[in-house]
């Protein structure tokens, strides 16, 4: 099937590693160019070096807080004249997970982790919806998690504020139909930077990456018995936001190995 995003301008937030990094490395496969930020200078050096074999002169790599609106427009203004003013897909990937209990989130916490997960969002979609405009069939895909639809108490404060995108995405899908395609997936476990930080705490030091990792997954009941890894929901962000979805908007789908519980 061709996926009709030959010569199409894509842009991957947090696109430095993991779920970001493997969608910029597929897109380019796919014949399009591709603009990615993140925060660490050091990673992205890294991940423009690693996209540069895949395809040389495909990719732009900048700084940029997904969080700072002034950085977020700076970013769009260098994708603009890259790219050639239009922006045919916006990856909104940056982020991270916060393990907390309602015990244990303080209220400067809260605050961080819904601007985090609300923001990372907004400044991005305002930013580059003038470029989506202008784009022949643009879409945006939002990386979200199954948290938003069966919350874990270890993590209460961002399987709340992601029930809240889940939330917003659907109104945008709306309020920016028929022009721009607005859908998301949903995460269950991926092995990635987040998990291979919880891999480097764990508490027995003398297991190995693969008891580790299978031990995970047995605990959280994975059907697939295996976490996923980031080319899986790569390939789903990509269907989404290709051409070949055409008629897909307000959608969610479900990359988690079928660790659902509901219908
Ligand atoms: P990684 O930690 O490997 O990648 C996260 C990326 O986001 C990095 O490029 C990071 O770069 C960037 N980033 C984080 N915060 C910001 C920011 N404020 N501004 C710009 N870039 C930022 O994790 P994953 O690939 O696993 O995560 C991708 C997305 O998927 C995240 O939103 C995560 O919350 C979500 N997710 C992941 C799950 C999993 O199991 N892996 C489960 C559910 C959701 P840098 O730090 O340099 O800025």
């Amino acid at each position: 099937m061709d996926l009709g995003l030959s010569d199409s301008i894509a842009v991957v937030t947090g696109g430095t590693s993991g779920i970001g990094l493997a969608t910029a490395r597929l897109l380019l496969g796919e014949g399009a160019r591709v603009a990615i930020c993140g925060r660490d200078p050091v990673k992205l050096a890294s991940a423009r070096e690693q996209l540069n074999t895949v395809k040389p002169g495909a990719v732009l790599a900048e700084p940029c807080d997904v969080l700072d609106s002034t950085a977020m427009a700076g970013f769009a203004a260098k994708v603009a004249d890259w790219g050639g003013g239009h922006v045919d897909l916006l990856v909104n990937n940056a982020g991270q997970g916060r393990v907390s209990t309602f015990a244990n989130t303080t209220d400067a916490q809260w605050r961080e982790e819904l601007e985090l997960k609300f923001f990372s969002q907004i400044l991005p979609i305002r930013a580059f919806q003038p470029l989506l405009t202008a784009a022949r069939s643009p879409a945006i895909v939002a990386v979200n998690s199954l948290l938003s639809l069966q919350p874990e108490p270890h993590m209460v404060a961002t399987s709340a504020a992601r029930a809240g995108v889940q939330n917003l995405l659907k109104s945008l899908a709306t309020e920016l139909a028929p022009r721009i395609r607005v859908n998301s997936i949903l995460l269950g476990l991926v092995d990635s930077n987040q998990w291979q930080r919880r891999f480097d705490a764990r508490a027995d030091k003398n297991q190995t990456r693969e008891q580790w990792f299978t031990a995970l997954a047995h605990d959280k009941e994975i059907p697939l018995q295996r976490l996923g890894v980031p080319d899986e929901p790569a390939r789903a962000i990509i269907f989404l936001g290709s051409p070949a979805a055409s008629y897909i908007t307000g959608a969610s789908l479900e990359i988690s190995g079928g660790v659902s519980r509901f219908i």
